[in-house]
């Protein structure tokens, strides 16, 4: 498997205060985004690598259900099988339209033999990526039926030119990468960045992860507006723990909105009634 398992170093060594930290980087963020206080910043989560009900999944997911905060897991098509999704389904059923599934890479494995990991990138032709990308969005439409929203996640936020124009003319209705990610995105394709990352941290320590997370969350609420990623499996007791206060935090903040990374369907679908709105912060 393609994917990291061990819980991210932020999280083997989190300040007792944690929490607070995180409010006041949000705050700082929000009063330079209007020092007034009028403005509010939306704020939406994605959850990469999903597909398999874990414990710690069910864990993770339980957070967003409790608090009724939208969600928008990225599932693997290799991944998930008609049983897999079955007590993913049930597990959400309370409240479905919290979640916006959607797809990411097919098998989530690295194609190209140098530089950074893509699945969707130079090293492949046109062809075999589109078959990917169809095969994958078969798989998912033939599993969730109504419940697929028609978004591409890139495994580790990155694709080529060629995938991008491949996802405009499959009617994909956005990508999510993260902030600043090249080649931009043609303008019919709405890219729906992240620019909080919760659990792939790189810095070398967890006081400079730390460091680094204050400052994301501070820009982005600064910029008005903050995608949170999120990868379940990364997680440790402690990323639980602070998640769950965070949420509450979020849930409680006057200038803080949930936001669900989704898509209407059709210009005449309406946002469903006692749930958040659906919105694509493009
Ligand atoms: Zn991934």
């Amino acid at each position: 498997m393609a994917v990291r398992t061990t819980p991210c170093s932020l999280w083997r060594a989190v300040p007792h205060d944690a929490l607070r930290q995180a409010r006041l980087a949000l705050d700082r963020g929000l009063d330079r985004l209007d020092p007034l206080g009028a403005r509010t910043c939306p704020v939406f989560f994605r959850a990469d690598d999903c597909g398999v009900p874990s414990n710690i999944w069910q864990e993770f997911i339980q957070l967003f259900l409790l608090r009724r905060i939208p969600l928008a897991p990225s599932l693997v098509p290799a991944w998930i099988t008609a049983s897999r999704w079955k007590i993913l389904a049930a597990q959400t059923a309370v409240a479905p339209g919290l979640f916006a599934w959607h797809q990411h890479g097919r098998l989530h494995v690295n194609h190209e033999p140098s530089g950074k990991s893509m699945e969707f990138g130079p090293a492949r032709t046109r062809e075999h990526k589109r078959q990917d990308l169809e095969a994958g969005r078969r798989r998912l439409e033939s599993l969730l039926g109504d419940a697929f929203v028609p978004l591409f996640t890139p495994p580790w936020n990155r694709v080529d030119g060629e995938t991008l124009e491949l996802l405009v003319e499959l009617g994909y209705a956005a990508v999510s990468r993260s902030r600043n990610a090249s080649p931009p995105a043609p303008p019919e394709l709405p890219d729906i960045f992240v620019n909080v990352d919760l659990h792939t941290r790189k810095e070398p320590t967890p006081a400079a992860a730390w460091t680094g997370l204050l400052g994301e969350l501070e820009s982005g609420a600064a910029a008005g507006r903050l995608g949170i990623m999120c990868h379940h499996q990364r997680m440790n007791r402690a990323a639980l723990d602070w998640m769950a206060g965070f949420l509450s935090l979020l849930a409680g903040h006057p200038r803080l909105e949930p936001a669900a990374m989704a898509c209407r369907k059709s210009a005449k679908e309406k946002d469903p009634p006692g749930h958040p709105r659906l919105v694509i912060i493009a």
